[in-house]
């Protein structure tokens, strides 16, 4: 049994595949806190194989996103194939990293949670301003080193030896280190993504800064959570 928070047919909204129509598992639960993480997936129901494959093929769409949540969680290679097999549809697969892929999967997007990793709204502005203040310079310092330390202990997490797609939340983080990462080579794309508030003149903000880190560095292309923009789920 597996417990899927969701199935449902919708657009991918990010990456490469953005505007393709895909049929989506969402898997529940993850083993990471992220502050910025937008994704109700805590809820689930334990489903057999056979029921989520009965699911899938509702739907005629060629692909099947698994996605969560932390769908490596979930699933093993004998899953992967059983799904493949009995829908004639290709798997991807949206993961944090921190576990190994299974064989067989057709396209690995990864969205590492490197380095440190605050949202940028305007609270947060203002607590870095009074922050930086109140350090002396030799404890900003050390406080720097300490968060690239939890970069590199973040980064020796990664389990997946090759993405096909890095997809970055853009939180005003040092991105130099993605390119570092053990899963990236000179085939996978980097997708820089603003990082979404619910407050739209902050979220205005975010995207105007992504836009412009990533013309500042075109080894990145901008993500932009097409299905936000089209209001569809
Ligand atoms: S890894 Fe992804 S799903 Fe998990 S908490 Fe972070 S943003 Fe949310």
């Amino acid at each position: 049994m597996r417990k899927i928070n969701e199935i449902f047919y919708s657009l991918q909204g990010e990456g490469a595949h953005a505007g393709h129509p895909s049929v989506f598992v969402r898997f529940s639960g993850c083993n990471k806190r992220c502050p910025f993480c937008d994704t109700r997936h805590e809820e689930g129901t334990l489903m057999t194989d056979d029921d989520i494959i009965r699911a899938v093929k509702l739907y005629q769409a060629d692909w099947v996103i698994l996605t969560g949540g932390e769908p490596s969680l979930w699933i093993d290679s004998e899953f992967v194939r059983l799904l493949k097999k009995a829908t004639g549809k290709k798997v991807a697969i949206e993961t944090n990293g921190t576990n190994p892929r299974p064989p067989a999967i057709d396209r690995v997007t990864v969205a590492p949670q490197v380095g440190k990793h605050t949202p940028p709204t305007e609270a947060n502005n203002e607590a870095k301003a009074t922050e930086a203040k109140a350090n002396h310079a030799g404890e900003a310092q050390a406080a720097e080193a300490k968060a690239n330390h939890a970069g590199e202990a973040q980064a020796a997490e990664l389990k997946v030896a090759h993405a096909d797609e890095l997809k970055v939340v853009d939180v005003g983080q040092d991105l130099e280190p993605y390119f570092a990462l053990p899963c990236v080579d000179e085939t996978t794309k980097m997708y820089l993504q603003p990082c979404y508030v619910p407050d739209e003149a902050q979220a205005l903000a975010n995207r105007n800064a992504t836009v412009r880190r990533v013309l500042a560095d075109p080894r990145w292309t901008l993500s932009v959570q097409l299905h936000r923009f089209l209001q569809i789920p």
